[in-house]
């Protein structure tokens, strides 16, 4: 399985680059801003451009003289996005032209050697020459005219930088078919069985869960992995065949089969996995848009921080399920915890339909409660949902609260059927739907939600009017 291909928008101050992310990850913002608490990060977010998926980065900025301070910091992460990225676009300004802050940029570009796309923003009415022409001299190739707020020449520059990588994925899989490596471990008997058991598996994806375990650096969550793994033989663990690739460990629990999307690269190193990459917001990103379920954990000895909230926002906006492990509750006095549950309730209210567990990663208190609400977080997720029943619930909970008027006309809901799973998607038909109020729709959420029982899973409605 393949992680969705990354694209990083690099440039100075001013050249475009939050005007042509917003316009390429069009964010379902609506989805998810009334979640009070939530700071959201708008440096990360699902590409929409044709019908590739890919994951766009907003770089905020570049400061490649900076020395220390903030300054820095923002290089710092720049740079970890750049390499982390798969194809850069470096944004210049049409009208202000060429500077020298450019010409540094190019030059540390040039350095990485990533593939760069050089992007000449702000050429809207522009002739193409004329927009384009002073740009060759960066060195980087083909100037691409764009016009981030117009739109114009944005699909053909995303799809082609996609196409790109395409090619080299072709050929980096090629070359590589030979070095792939094996689980090494002594072949026995019945690790010839679990292969074939892990084959039927691949063959029937939905049964296995995959599971990604999510937060920021030292809230323990190799240490969850090797309680995990400790406890269960691994029965496969797959190395990557390009860089794009996703490492998926298999495991099996309780008679769950799980697939983990790990997102740092662990490494067998004797009896435990160790973490070779550190913390990284792609791959990050990458292992909860590949994943089904997603375990967010957070540390109960720390207060909840923004990067936190990003990370939880993320999962908000792929729509993957969710379970909250709040870590290192061994660590705590009694009399702490009661206040302790209620603060991290409380901000996490925005999270209120995942189910939310103290853990010990390390002494293992806690983990199989976890991992009870992953799989019903699962099944949640992959719910089969009949449109006759579907149809019952919405007219009961029409007749007990009917939508508001707008105007003359009183929105009409005939029948709803599934649209989707993981995460749930509920097609309501009528006429005069696109009047519902948001309000409205989170009342007809709750009583699906009730209804249907899916706890752990974000869930989407989506109205259809006939006219
Ligand atoms: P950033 O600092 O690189 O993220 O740049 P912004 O996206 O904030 O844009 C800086 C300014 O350039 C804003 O005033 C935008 O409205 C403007 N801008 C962005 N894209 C275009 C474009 O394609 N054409 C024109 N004329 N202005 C643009
Ligand atoms: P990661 O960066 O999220 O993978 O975090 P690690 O698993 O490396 O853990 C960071 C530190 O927290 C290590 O020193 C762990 O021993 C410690 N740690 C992890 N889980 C727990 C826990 O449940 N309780 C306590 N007290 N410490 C933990």
């Amino acid at each position: 399985m393949a992680f969705k291909p990354v694209v990083a928008l690099v440039g100075r101050a001013n050249v475009g680059k939050s005007t042509l992310f917003n316009r390429i990850t069009r964010s379902r913002a609506a989805l998810v801003a009334d979640f009070s608490g939530l700071t959201r990060d708008r440096h990360y977010g699902e590409g929409r451009v044709g019908d590739r998926p890919f994951i766009a980065v907003d770089t905020g900025g570049f400061e490649p003289v900076a020395k220390d301070g903030i300054l820095l910091e923002m290089a710092r992460q720049t740079q970890q996005a750049i390499a982390e990225s798969d194809v850069v676009i470096f944004l210049v300004d049409a009208r202000a032209g060429v500077n020298a802050h450019d010409h540094e940029i190019a030059t540390l570009l040039r350095k990485t050697g990533q593939r760069v796309m050089l992007a000449v923003n702000k050429a809207e009415g522009m002739r193409y020459g004329s927009a384009t022409a002073e740009f060759h001299e960066l060195g980087l190739g083909e100037p691409h005219p764009i016009s981030a707020s117009h739109g114009d020449g944005v699909v053909d520059l995303i799809e082609l930088a996609l196409s790109y990588l395409d090619e080299e994925g072709a050929a980096v899989a090629e070359h590589d078919e030979e070095d792939i490596a094996f689980d090494t471990s002594e072949p026995t008997d019945e690790s010839a069985q679990d292969d074939i058991a892990a084959e039927a598996a691949e063959a029937a994806p939905d049964h296995r869960i995959k599971l990604a375990i999510v937060g920021r650096p030292n809230v323990g969550k190799s240490t969850l992995i090797n309680t995990l793994l400790g406890e269960e033989r691994v029965i496969a663990f797959d190395m990557p065949g390009t860089t794009r690739d996703a490492i998926e460990i298999e495991f099996d629990r309780g008679g769950v089969g799980y697939t983990l999307i790990d997102t740092a690269g662990l490494r067998r190193r004797g009896k435990v996995f160790e973490a070779v990459e550190k913390f990284s917001v792609i791959k990050t990103l990458q292992a909860i848009e590949a994943s089904n379920v997603v375990v967010l954990m957070l540390d109960a000895q720390n207060e909840i921080s923004d990067q936190d909230a990003h990370i939880a926002g993320f999962v908000l906006e792929t729509g993957r399920a969710l379970v909250v492990a709040i870590n290192k509750w061994d660590g705590l006095d009694g009399e702490h915890r009661d206040r302790i549950l209620r603060e991290f309730e409380r901000k996490l209210r925005f999270l209120s339909f995942a189910k939310m567990h103290t853990t010990s990663a390390l002494n293992g208190q806690g983990v199989n409660a976890l991992l009870k609400s992953v799989i019903a977080a699962h099944a949640a997720a992959f719910a089969k949902l009949s449109t006759p029943r579907l149809t019952r619930v919405l007219h009961a909970a029409v007749e007990q609260q009917q939508p508001p008027r707008k105007g003359i006309f009183r929105p009409k809901m005939r029948y709803a059927h599934q649209g989707g799973q993981n995460p749930p998607l509920i097609v309501i038909h009528g006429n005069a739907l696109d009047a519902i109020p948001d309000s409205y729709r989170r009342y007809l959420e709750t009583r699906f939600r009730t209804e249907f029982k899916l706890d752990g899973t974000p869930l989407r409605i989506e109205f259809k009017s006939s006219h």
